[in-house]
């Protein structure tokens, strides 16, 4: 029987199921049909074509903008087992050499390429030879002048539909404005694409906005109740990057800075840190972010008021891609909005000079206004959000004060309705606060009833106030009469009396954390999960979170699965990285409810959720047969054999034996022969500070990896 999309959702990616939209993308492509797809980051998108590419004949294509995402994208796909490569300038002759074999001989589901490959004729012949099942265009908004990142190399792919007149081409993207997604599908040239939008929710991500006071140290205060957790700064110059990122360093906190005026390598050496976990927290201007596609950013700090809501949307949006709960926190102080006009007023052109007043605007609404955060995003990309309370904003969750503002409404807009709802905001306040301006006495507005009536306030209160009106569409602005304000329907009832009107102030001082979406897990197993995926991901040379996602830690941390068939249950385990890490996991786990056993009490009752039940040679090591067998002074390479487990497997054992205080008895010499042992000392000594990884490419593969643990664990305790 032919397996189903979703049984290989299961087998190899280790998902129970599709998120939205993916299984019609999915089901597309497997039908040989073009697509064009906008999903937001994090909504999953390299599965849309992964996916088909395994399960189709022949060689998916993927095309891809950023060649330091490239290996990281292909190294996620092989831990699941798939075959990709990439071709790019960055390989070796040797390395770029063995990716054409392996394209002659149909090895591949998947290749990974830049764009500018396509104005080269000898790389179209050589796909021509290659069986290509279909073409995955990623990020295929750089094919657009009207996006936010054209890259002319893009263009080169309208050739696709021409040389390949029968293979599929989907595109997908997280950013497309109506405009840029037309622009998308005519320049590819597809053909009756299966269309696809998805909401731009990101519902793991909870926003918050705060007042900011002394933004340092309300920024360290939060890093201390997230230690150990991944997240983004993001400032608006370089200056206040790098006050902020010398600040956090003095403090204690490994953090580093990211601007365009640091060195491209500079650059990417931050950039490479943050991406290994080797530093939690990056400072960064806007610059950052476009090549990152780490899974386990925790949190999305803003210092200063962004310039608008596209760009506050896609930083927060690097938060939170494995779907884990994510917090974005704006801090806001009116001060910014100041600078902001400041650097408006600076610009030449009238029309960019509105488009930038406009985006403000917005902005301010966003932090000031008492709507639903979430809402307020989505109506900004021309989304309805139609749940009254989001549950994951601050302003829904009731952590900020209402105060209420009826009355003062019912001055303004009483004042908008007897003048005729024909004049702007600046002479609407003038009215209210009884000013003596030559355009008042002109149309006699000082006999208005309202004239006057709200004195007892400055101009600026007033200003805020008709903010705060349109922002809860009780005003609208009319577009082609400049400006002028004009009552909704909803704004009538406020003013009859018939509804009340609310504004929010900011709560001070120390407010709730939150928690509500973190899970029952155990945070000290986390801990050493996390520790472990660490080192395992050194040991490769790639991120942590292409050996496992947060959510899966968390997941093991909570049901605590130490067989391979509750480990499969775990989110994100497919059968290769079942059989690549499984063990290392489950050892962890078992060793922790040795010790723990009242912890391991609590969790017996939970039940992983089985996904499929796949049939596995053993269950159930212990750690204590490793030591039994240590004892009687087997080798590692004949326990390893009895055992039927890897050596790298049985020295992870014996190490955490040791780090436990256990196996006292035990000796290295026995273990390993002295030579080898010797040999291994030395390589240390050598490369003292280097990963595992380099040593080995040091010593030119002449040790491995269990070896190496094997000896380190016994140094360390000697
Ligand atoms: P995008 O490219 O759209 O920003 P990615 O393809 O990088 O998103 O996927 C984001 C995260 O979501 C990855 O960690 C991926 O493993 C995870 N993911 C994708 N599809 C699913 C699914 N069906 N169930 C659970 N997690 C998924
Ligand atoms: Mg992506
Ligand atoms: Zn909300």
């Amino acid at each position: 029987m032919k397996n189903s999309s979703n049984d290989i959702l299961k087998q190899i990616f280790g998902f129970s199921s599709f998120r939205p939209n993916q299984e019609g993308i999915v089901e597309a492509l497997l039908d040989n049909r073009d697509v064009f797809a906008v999903m937001p980051t994090g909504g999953g998108k390299s599965l849309c074509y992964q996916l088909p590419a395994h399960m189709r004949e022949g060689l998916c294509v993927v095309v891809s903008p950023l060649i330091s995402l490239m290996k990281d994208q292909v190294d996620a796909a092989k831990a699941n087992g798939l075959d990709a490569e990439f071709l790019n300038s960055s390989l070796s002759p040797k390395e770029r050499y063995q990716v054409f074999q392996a394209l002659d001989n149909h090895q591949l589901d998947l290749l990974y390429v830049s764009p500018e490959r396509f104005a080269m004729p000898e790389f179209m012949a050589t796909l021509k030879q290659a069986r290509v099942s279909f073409f995955a265009i990623d990020e295929a908004h750089c094919i657009s002048e009207w996006g936010h990142d054209f890259r002319p190399d893009y263009l080169s792919l309208s050739m696709i539909v021409k040389y390949f007149p029968k293979v599929a081409v989907a595109a997908f993207t997280a950013t497309a404005t109506h405009k840029v997604s037309d622009d998308i599908v005519n320049k590819l040239g597809l053909r009756n694409p299966h269309l696809t939008r998805a909401s731009f929710d990101r519902p793991n991500l909870f926003y918050q906005v705060v007042p900011k006071e002394s933004l340092d140290l309300q920024i360290l205060e939060f890093l201390h109740e997230r230690q150990g957790e991944s997240g983004i700064i993001y400032r608006t110059t370089r200056k206040s990057v790098e006050s902020t990122a010398e600040f956090l360093q003095e403090q204690g906190v490994r953090a580093l800075a990211y601007h365009a005026g640091l060195t491209p390598k500079q650059r990417k050496e931050n950039q490479d840190r943050f991406n290994r976990d080797e530093v939690h927290v990056i400072v960064a201007t806007i610059a950052f972010g476009m090549g990152i596609d780490k899974s386990n950013v925790r949190f999305v700090l803003h210092g200063d008021l962004p310039k608008n809501m596209e760009g506050y949307y896609q930083e927060t949006g690097r938060a939170g891609r494995d779907g884990e709960p994510a917090y974005c926190r704006l801090f806001f102080s009116r001060g910014d909005i100041v600078r902001i006009r400041y650097f408006i007023d600076q610009t030449e052109d009238p029309n960019e000079r509105q488009v930038a007043e406009k985006q403000l605007f917005q902005m301010v609404r966003f932090a000031e206004a008492n709507v639903c955060r979430r809402k307020s995003i989505l109506g900004y990309f021309g989304e309805d959000y139609a749940k009254d309370n989001c549950k994951t904003c601050d302003i829904c969750m009731g952590d900020v004060e209402r105060s209420d503002a009826t009355i003062p409404a019912q001055k303004i807009m009483s004042a908008i309705y007897r003048s005729g709802q024909k004049f702007g905001a600046v002479h609407i306040a003038d009215i209210v606060v009884g000013a003596k301006t030559q355009k008042i006495k002109q149309m006699g507005h000082d006999q208005l009833k309202t004239y006057g009536a709200g004195r007892d306030e400055d101009k600026k209160y007033w200003r805020r106030m008709i903010d705060q009106l349109l922002a809860q569409d009780c005003l609208i602005q009319n577009q082609d009469n400049y400006s002028a304000l004009e009552l909704t329907s909803k704004g009538q009832l406020v003013l009859r009396g018939k509804q009340g009107f609310e504004v929010i102030l900011q709560k001070r001082g120390k407010r709730k954390s939150f928690k509500g979406m973190t899970g029952d897990y155990c945070q000290p197993l986390f801990a050493q999960l996390s520790n472990e995926r660490l080192r395992l991901a050194q040991e490769e040379g790639v991120p942590p979170f292409v050996v496992f996602s947060d959510r899966s830690l968390r997941e093991m941390a909570l049901y605590f699965p130490d067989t391979p068939e509750q480990m499969s249950g775990i989110s994100g385990v497919g059968a290769a990285k079942l059989e690549k890490y499984g063990d290392n996991f489950m050892t962890i786990v078992e060793m922790f409810k040795h010790m723990h056993p009242e912890e391991a009490q609590k969790r017996s009752l939970l039940k992983v959720p089985i996904k499929i039940q796949k049939k596995r040679k053993k269950a159930g090591k212990t750690l204590l047969e490793t030591l039994a067998l240590a004892e009687q002074g087997l080798t590692l390479e004949s326990i390893s054999q009895m055992r039927g487990l890897t050596e790298g497997t049985v020295s992870q054992h014996i190490e955490k034996l040791l780090e436990e205080g256990q196996g006292k008895e035990l000796d290295v010499d026995q273990l390993l022969e002295t030579s080898r042992r010797l040999k291994i000392e030395e390589l240390f000594n050598q490369h003292s500070g280097q990963s595992m990884k380099q040593i080995i490419e040091a010593s030119g593969d002449t040790v491995t990896y269990a070896e190496l643990r094997l000896v380190r664990a016994f140094m360390q305790v000697m």
